[in-house]
């Protein structure tokens, strides 16, 4: 198994001040593990405090949880790929379910962000996911090799760079209902078939990630799963608690 990749997606909280009192709280109960890597994408305002309390922590990285494509420019709101890399992310969260289906990001979107993350050195974790008439209707795999392969459609050097996926079923976010480990195996196993085409020789080593209502129960069953490389967490990832049990599972 690659080593695993745990990540907290905090979304739209956890202030600077809320994100400071959670590192405290988290970083002393977690010493550094060199056997996996945990990710943080806290929101854009609370980047630093997130930043400054991880220090010279190297098994902790830091992303951001959307970007604009363009370098810069008169674009009220956005953040650029040079501006997160410059605050210190490594990572960039792209066509998340919520950026998907709330601002309706699309798939020609997802390949522009990727293409700018590559531009700039940064590794895109790419998220795909099937929405559950899609499921019902038997098109889970249809949709998610389609975003998959638009996502990362405008990067040139795929065989070379460093890229992440996540598996997250849109039936499963934020809803309590999880994939069966079975589940997730399954997709999970597409997805890296697909990678293969994709990636060459990296597939094996690019990071797929489960994430739909993970919590400290079903975590480690979860990450048994094959193809199962880490878990993407949002609801269980803000309780400082909650998201050590995960961290450490
Ligand atoms: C997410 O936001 O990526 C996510 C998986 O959310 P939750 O864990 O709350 O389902």
């Amino acid at each position: 198994m690659n080593r695993p990749v745990l990540a907290a997606n905090w979304k739209m909280n956890n202030g600077p001040t809320m994100s400071r009192e959670f590192m405290q709280a988290f970083l002393d109960q977690y010493p550094r593990q060199n056997d996996r890597t945990i990710l943080f994408f806290p929101p854009a305002l609370s980047f630093a405090a997130v930043a400054d309390a991880i220090d010279d922590r190297r098994d902790i990285l830091l992303g951001v949880q959307n970007v604009h494509w363009e370098d810069q420019g008169a674009f009220t709101g956005e953040l650029s790929v040079n501006m997160a890399r410059d605050a210190g992310a490594r990572v960039i969260l792209v066509g998340h379910s919520e950026r998907r289906h709330v601002f309706g990001e699309t798939d020609e979107q997802t390949a522009l962000k990727c293409a700018a993350a590559e531009r700039s050195g940064m590794t895109p974790l790419l998220c795909v996911g099937e929405k559950l008439e899609e499921r019902e209707a038997g098109q889970a795999s249809e949709i998610v090799v389609r975003q998959l392969r638009a996502g990362f459609s405008g990067m040139k050097q795929l065989a070379t760079r460093d890229v992440m996926v996540a598996y997250e079923p849109v039936w499963a976010i934020g809803t309590g209902r999880t994939a069966t480990p079975e589940d997730a195996a399954t997709m999970h196993g597409i997805i890296r078939e697909e990678l293969k085409e994709l990636c060459g020789d990296r597939a094996r080593v690019t990071p797929i990630l489960y994430g739909g209502s993970v919590n400290p129960g079903n975590a480690a069953s979860l990450l048994r799963s094959e193809n199962v490389d880490g878990l993407l967490v949002g609801g269980a990832s803000l309780d400082a608690g909650s998201w050590l049990a995960i961290a450490k599972a």
